[in-house]
């Protein structure tokens, strides 16, 4: 090609199955002696090739049945037996079937004296420049992404005999280099074995690679490679240098713009070491490409200094990168808070100071305002006073989200008390357990609420009943002093032993989140939000104070302890609600209500709890003109940690958690809680003012899961380690990827498999249990195993269950086997439980009974509704057909609208048949005439 008058570029394509770099660099050479030739006369020096290339091809095709090849083929049989091809690399972008290999090099280059020290640390373990290089790739891959066994491919020239050197054509092999890393071995070892991986591999180049992959017949997965996805490519070739007579000559570089595999290490060997890394573009971003060069520099200087040190040891971050995990994107201190000592509840109280007059809570039938809710809260905290209730004391309050449940919150506060919710709907086993464990003196309830409450083991003071009392007393302000530091609420989640464990969020936590959302969703005086979250649940705190710190107005759905979906989408049409905060699970069922359509005014929906689908995203965005928001926190960190807000032009399939929030800075960390580098997956950790005080009187577990903060310089700063592994994206907002343990969600709710085990464990007839969640955290189902011959039945365990555990973690359905199946390692199997409930413990038998009558004839028609595809017979048991509590509360409210009886979900425990809940219906309708119709 003609650049200028004088200026020319020679530009050669020829494809890979013709020409290797051999090859290349000795058609420079012939070109070269030709226009040598030329240039003098018309007249070729060349001598004529003693080999063809057809003849090398012969020579290959003859060798492959000999026995020398067949020795070889038991070899790499052997080698590679249960090797996996992929790296366990998070790549940016999954693999699109069919994608092309388009690709890119990113270029990087070692000093001299790290060329050189490199070269010396082989020699000292009589390893080659490329086994070195081997080393520290596979060192590189195995701190990036914890891979320990690694297969890396690379190509070996076969111009073995003589007569081959000249040949042009594609004279090559490729030879799989496995090698394993475990027991964190130090640079030095892992040279030792990537020296005797390569020697092996070298010594078993002759059988050609595809006839490996034919005897090892891998799974081919469409648009991936057999065997390695990583090569690693050393050229030491002598490249000739560039001359032709009455020419100035220099190489041009070219990029190809393919790559060869995911992720190719080439290393042009000079006296300096030239890399690149070339890399499919269709699965890493540039900037993901960029840090892996820094990270191997940053290594390879590590290697040559402390070859004894374990890889573990190391350092992979550069100082920039680590500056960047650690500082730059946790820069999120918004200055000084304006007072340290602020308890949550004086800023309701400012409020009411400036609005007096504006309401405060509204339901269906009442309106408070902020001046009467104060005052109310003042009269319920000098009784708790009276009681000897005050500072530091913790109080529960047995009540459903309603009125009194916001003013009975209020006065522990501000009694100086800590306030401990407590779920009327729990069992009394549990119930007790938390009021013992927390060290409750004192119960808030209403009879409405607990019912009879005398077997609670502190002092229960009725709101109800004590009603004249209490607003009798005078309204003296009632107010312990406590501090920003002080515990504010004592809140219980599923413990792993079998027990409960108290988090205890001091108040400055709970401040630092109300005024981040307060700011973060331009909170006013016009919002309207409903309270709604269970309060057990810790989002029902911020529901509880925030919007009242903010002079918006509480909203109370009737009979907002029934989660119901239909009911709560008809209370927010109703009642204009602009914020709405839930869990997907509920979200999800709310869109599916019509009433839905009538909630005009909403403006944000805050969802949180669980993983965001991008199909519920889609889903709100299609069905709402609201914002959407991911939140994510653990109840240890208070609330939320970390937000994103969904945009209506982003079709991402992953939904990122986003950023810490105001005051609060997040790490991923791997094992030994140093950071990780930007895409790798680790723990994450939360550190600032979010992080809660620790677990109520268990020093142990307080310690193992909030270690000192290292980036924190004030004395006995600590963080919080989730049991999230979550990784950074090169934009600087993390993306959750699951548990590193067996805390899962069902519906939203927090649940400790083992709990549930260890209780189920204790019933006579089991010996030993276990549970898995399956339907993406719909259905808990667990598998016990008989403790004798008697088989335990399914209904017994059900009560058994339920009268000690919350309904969310009553397990749907039970399966009896012989044995639980365990891993080769003799550890639970879980994934083999999981796909056993997937088949659905009672989901395939048979339908058996038809209805007999009208009632239950149309009680089929309502399960087939909810249960699609299900063919229902009236002995089938709800749960064990894929029925959970949420379509138990759809199933409910569909026979209140059929029928007009009022069937409580619990209900649905006891009776879980048609058959049963017919009869319930029948007895029910003699007392009313509801009835009457359809017999
Ligand atoms: P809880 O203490 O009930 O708030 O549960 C905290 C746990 O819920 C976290 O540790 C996560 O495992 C999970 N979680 C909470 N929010 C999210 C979210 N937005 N995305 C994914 N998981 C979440
Ligand atoms: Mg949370």
């Amino acid at each position: 090609m003609k650049l200028t008058e004088r200026e020319h570029a020679l530009v050669l394509m020829v494809h890979h199955i013709a020409a290797e770099a051999w090859t290349v660099t000795h058609l420079v050479r012939e070109l070269m002696a030709l226009y040598a030739g030329f240039y003098d006369g018309p007249s070729s020096t060349l001598p004529l090739p003693t080999v063809t290339y057809d003849a090398y091809v012969r020579h290959q095709l003859e060798t492959i049945d000999r026995p020398l090849v067949q020795a070889q083929l038991a070899f790499w049989r052997d080698q590679l037996d249960g090797a996996s091809p992929g790296l366990p690399l998070e790549t940016d972008r999954p693999r699109a079937a069919g994608a092309g290999h388009r690709g890119k090099r990113r270029r990087f280059e070692l000093s001299r004296e790290r060329s050189d020290a490199l070269r010396e640390l082989g020699r000292s373990e009589g390893a080659t420049l490329f086994m070195t290089l081997l080393a520290a790739f596979q060192a590189l891959l195995h701190r990036s992404y914890g891979a320990t066994d690694l297969s890396i491919g690379t190509p070996v020239f076969t111009r073995d005999r003589p007569g081959l050197e000249d040949v042009v054509g594609c004279c090559m092999n490729t030879v799989v280099l496995r090698t394993d890393l475990g027991g964190d071995p130090s640079f030095r070892t892992l040279l030792r074995r990537a020296r005797q991986t390569s020697l092996d591999a070298f010594a078993h180049q002759d059988v050609p690679f595809d006839e490996v992959v034919a005897a090892l017949g891998p799974e081919r997965d469409g648009a991936a490679a057999p065997l390695f996805r990583t090569m690693l490519i050393v050229h030491s070739l002598q490249q000739p240098t560039l001359r032709m007579a009455g020419l100035e000559v220099e190489p041009l570089d070219v990029d190809a713009e393919a790559a060869v595999t995911d992720l190719t290490l080439l290393v042009e060997a000079g006296e300096t070491l030239h890399g690149a890394f070339e890399y499919d573009t269709e699965l890493f971003d540039d900037a993901s490409i960029d840090r892996l060069c820094d990270r191997f520099v940053t290594l390879t200087d590590a290697i040559v200094e402390r070859p004894e040190s374990p890889l573990s040891d190391l350092p992979l971050l550069g100082a920039e990168e680590r500056h960047r995990v650690t500082v730059i994107w946790n820069d999120t201190d918004t200055g000084a808070p304006e007072r340290p000592s602020a308890c949550i509840h004086d800023l309701v109280d400012e409020q009411a100071e400036r609005t007096p007059d504006a309401v405060a809570v509204e339901t269906e039938d009442e309106r408070v305002t902020y001046g009467d809710l104060r005052m109310a809260a003042d009269h319920v905290a000098a009784r708790l006073a009276d009681a000897g209730l005050a500072a530091g004391v913790a109080v529960g309050v047995a009540l459903h989200p309603s009125p009194s449940a916001v003013i009975a919150a209020l006065a522990v506060l501000r009694a100086g008390g800590v306030y401990v919710p407590l779920d009327p709907h729990q069992p009394r086993a549990r119930l007790r357990e938390i009021v013992a464990d927390a060290g409750i003196a004192g119960v808030l309830t209403q009879a409405s609420a607990l019912g009879d409450a005398s077997w609670i083991d502190a002092r229960v003071i009725d709101l109800d009943a004590e009603r004249q009392a209490i607003s009798g007393r005078a309204p003296e302000r009632a107010e312990a002093r406590v501090g920003g530091d002080a515990p504010a609420y004592l809140l219980y989640t599923s413990g792993s032993t079998g027990i409960p464990k108290g988090v205890v969020v001091p108040h400055r936590a709970l401040v630092n989140q109300v005024r981040w959302r307060q700011e973060a969703f331009d909170l006013t005086p016009a919002d309207r939000v409903l309270l709604h979250t269970p309060l057990t649940f810790d989002p029902s705190v911020w529901e509880l104070f925030g919007p009242l710190a903010a002079g918006a107005r509480l909203i109370v759905p009737p009979h907002a302890n029934e989660r119901d979906p239909a009911r709560l989408a008809e209370a927010m049409a109703r009642h204009r609600a602009t914020l709405l905060q839930a869990v997907p699970t509920l979200v999800s069922a709310l869109l599916d209500e019509d009433a839905i359509d009538a909630c005009t005014d909403l403006r944000l929906v805050l969802c949180g709890g669980e993983p965001l689908s991008a199909k519920l995203r889609d889903c709100c965005h299609a069905h709402l003109s609201a914002d959407l928001h991911n939140l994510y926190g653990p109840t240890e960190t208070t609330i939320d940690a970390t937000h994103w807000a969904c945009r209506r032009d982003d079709g991402r399939p992953v939904i990122p958690i986003g950023r810490p929030i105001a005051n609060v800075r997040t790490y991923v960390v791997d094992d030994r809680l140093r950071p990780v580098p930007v895409g790798v997956p680790g723990e994450l950790c939360i550190a600032g003012a979010g992080v809660a005080l620790g677990y109520h009187g268990r020093a142990d577990e307080t310690a193992a899961r909030f270690p000192p903060d290292p980036y924190d310089g004030r004395p006995g700063a600590r963080m919080f380690r989730s049991g999230d592994r979550a990784r950074w994206r090169a934009d600087g907002t993390l993306e959750w990827l699951g548990r590193s343990d067996d805390q899962v969600k069902v519906r939203g709710q927090r649940i400790e498999l083992g709990e549930v085990e260890a209780v189920l464990a204790r019933h006579p007839d089991v010996r030993v249990a276990a549970a898995v969640v399956t339907d993406g955290g719909e259905r808990l189902v667990a598998f016990v195993t008989a403790a004798s011959e008697r088989q335990p039945d399914a209904s017994a365990l059900t009560r058994f269950v339920a009268g000690r555990l919350p309904r969310s973690m009553v397990p749907s359905a039970f399966l009896t086997l012989p044995e639980l199946p365990r891993t080769p390692g003799g550890k639970l199997d879980r994934r083999a439980l999981a796909t056993l409930a997937l088949d659905g413990p009672g989901r395939s038998a048979p339908h058996t009974v038809a209805p007999r009558d009208d009632l239950e004839r149309l009680l089929v028609g309502l399960w087939e509704e909810l249960l699609p595809g299900s063919h229902v017979g009236v002995t089938d048991d709800f749960f064990e057909l894929g029925g959970h509590s949420l379509l138990a509360m759809r199933l409910t409210a569909r026979v209140r609208a059929k029928f007009g009886t009022d069937l409580p979900v619990a209900a649905l425990i006891e009776d879980r048949t048609i058959e049963a809940l017919g009869r319930r219906l029948r007895q029910e309708a003699r007392s009313t005439t509801s009835l009457s119709q359809i017999r």
